[in-house]
């Protein structure tokens, strides 16, 4: 079995890399390395199975030899990136999603989109089920995120309706581990990266606002399972576990043992209110649900990030 991941030196594409890798894939990696590293992958090079391609995937996509499986993971994903890169994230959502489509069908290949939580927008629904429809503003800021991957979903469900694709949609919800970029902008690295170093630990608006962590670990057997599966519809992949972004700092502030401050900042326009996955569908279809914790996690983590601080100077 041949993969195309797009996206496949970012923090999640380059865990989906290895996943496939050690189930006996080969696999291609196209990234422009936009918001990812080498550095996620370094460690598969000399390995005869992967290759990597470095290219722009709202631009045409070149692929030679069969493919079986193309698997769309490539986009900014923190809101500090999206905002940084509003029109390459909009473009990636639409011509990064159908350039992947189109070489799907080309190969005659199964499709799988990484979509997210954030098609719930600032949700009036908590959990969310997959056939909530949301509460998105398309023309705030974090709407060039949320509707390009709105749009993603529906290119999807079209190429499966009116070409008969075999495509699967995974909804990710907030999900964390090494190799998350220390300075990404995203509240797990920042308030991590704040603790190990005494720096002040920013809370945003008055911390009420929820999220519900997933360990990487988790979230990619989620994946893998859903991509073997006959479900075409969207799924919620996500850790259940809600906490108040106030509760997650303290959290990280005693795991660390940090003497940091918390410090109130402004609550950035749009910043959704509640965010929790309902994950009957993924329990009933997949049988699958998180086995991390958000100690364990974030303990894991906290090793990957003491070693990414002692390698980058304070700042940088
Ligand atoms: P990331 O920024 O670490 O990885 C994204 C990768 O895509 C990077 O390597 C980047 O260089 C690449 N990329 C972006 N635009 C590209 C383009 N035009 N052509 C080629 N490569 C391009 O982010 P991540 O957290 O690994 O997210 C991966 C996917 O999962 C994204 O589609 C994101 O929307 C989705 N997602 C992630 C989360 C999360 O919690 N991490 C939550 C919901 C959805
Ligand atoms: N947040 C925060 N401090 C930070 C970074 C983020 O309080 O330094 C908040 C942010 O406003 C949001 C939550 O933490 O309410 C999660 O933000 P993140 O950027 O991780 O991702 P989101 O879930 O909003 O996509």
């Amino acid at each position: 079995m041949r993969a195309v991941i797009t996206g496949g030196a970012g923090f999640l594409g380059s865990h989906l890399c290895d996943k496939l890798l050690e189930h006996g894939w080969d696999v291609l990696c196209v990234d422009n390395l936009i918001t990812g590293a080498d550095q996620n992958i370094a460690h598969l090079a000399g390995n005869e199975h992967f290759r990597v391609q470095r290219h722009d995937v709202s631009s045409y996509i070149d692929v030679p030899g069969p493919v079986d499986y193309v698997l769309h993971f490539a986009s900014p994903a923190s809101p500090v990136d999206y905002l940084k890169f509003p029109i390459p994230t909009l473009k990636v959502g639409a011509l990064g999603t159908h350039n992947s489509l189109g070489l799907a069908l080309a190969k005659k290949a199964e499709f799988f989109l990484a979509s997210t939580s954030e098609c719930y927008g600032d949700p009036l629904v908590s959990p969310q089920p997959e056939n909530y429809w949301g509460n998105v503003n398309p023309i705030g800021p974090r709407g060039v995120y949320d509707e390009a991957k709105r749009y993603a979903e529906a290119m999807t469900m079209a190429y499966h309706r009116a070409h008969g694709l075999d495509t699967h949609i995974v909804r990710i919800f907030n999900t964390y581990g090494p190799r998350m970029r220390l300075n990404d902008g995203r509240a797990l690295p920042n308030f991590i990266y704040q603790a190990l170093t005494g720096q002040p630990i920013t809370v945003y608006g008055d911390g009420a606002q929820t999220r519900s962590f997933c360990y990487v670990t988790d979230l990619i057997e989620g994946i893998y399972r859903l991509m073997q599966s006959s479900e075409h519809e969207p799924v919620n992949i996500g850790n259940p576990q809600e906490i108040t972004i106030l509760e997650f700092a303290e959290r990280v502030k005693a795991l660390t043992g940090s003497k940091s401050a918390i410090e109130f900042k402004p609550l950035p326009q749009d910043d959704p209110k509640r965010r929790c996955p309902d994950i009957t569908k993924a329990k009933r279809l997949l049988n699958w649900e998180p086995k991390v914790g958000l100690n364990e996690g974030l303990r894991l983590t906290l090793d990957y990030f003491q070693k990414q601080i002692e390698r980058v100077p304070a700042g940088s």
